[in-house]
């Protein structure tokens, strides 16, 4: 039995990472999405709203669920008793920045593997930032993410003002 972590911040949850959450759960028995508590950037959404999304949006995944970690992701895996972090690569950015961070993993835990799995084309420039960007200035973002992130991402920007 195969368990893979697949962790990020979700800041909402897009389809780029929906597509890998669902390869990844055909490669693998079971996968945990893991929401990033704390990263060091400004989040749009509380981690609770991140992790709400996410669960929403994968129920129809019956070998993946979804949690929340804050601290070291080789940690968190080890806690899930996952012995694989599942990434997606866009390009060669995603590249060097995966490169450096799985060495730094490999270093702290050597039992657990990274797998990076190259993104669908449709999302390959898709990425939370512009999500929120277009959304804010009242742009079509409906073929980025399903009705509830879209539902969501009104709600609190228009609340926001
Ligand atoms: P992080 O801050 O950890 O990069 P993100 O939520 O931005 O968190 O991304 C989580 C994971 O999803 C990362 O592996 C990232 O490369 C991947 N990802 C982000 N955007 C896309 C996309 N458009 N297609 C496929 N994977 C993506």
């Amino acid at each position: 039995m195969v368990r893979a972590l697949y962790p990020g911040t979700f800041d909402p949850i897009h389809h780029g990472h929906i597509d890998i959450a669902q390869r990844a759960s055909r490669l693998f028995d079971e996968v945990v999405l893991a929401v990033y508590d704390a990263p060091p950037k400004k989040l749009l959404f509380s981690t609770e709203e991140r992790l709400e999304l996410a669960r929403t949006t994968l129920a129809h995944l019956p070998n993946l669920s979804v949690t929340t970690y804050t601290g070291l992701t080789v940690v968190c895996a080890r806690q899930q008793q996952a012995t694989v972090v599942v990434r997606g690569l866009r390009n060669v950015a995603d590249f060097e920045s995966e490169h450096r961070m799985g060495w730094a993993n490999h270093q702290l835990a050597p039992d657990v593997e990274l797998c990076c799995l190259f993104c669908n084309g449709d999302y390959a420039y898709l990425s939370a930032t512009i999500l929120k960007e277009v959304a804010g200035l009242g742009g079509n973002v409906s073929p980025w993410v399903p009705d509830t992130v879209q539902q969501a991402l009104r709600a609190k920007l228009t609340h926001r003002g």
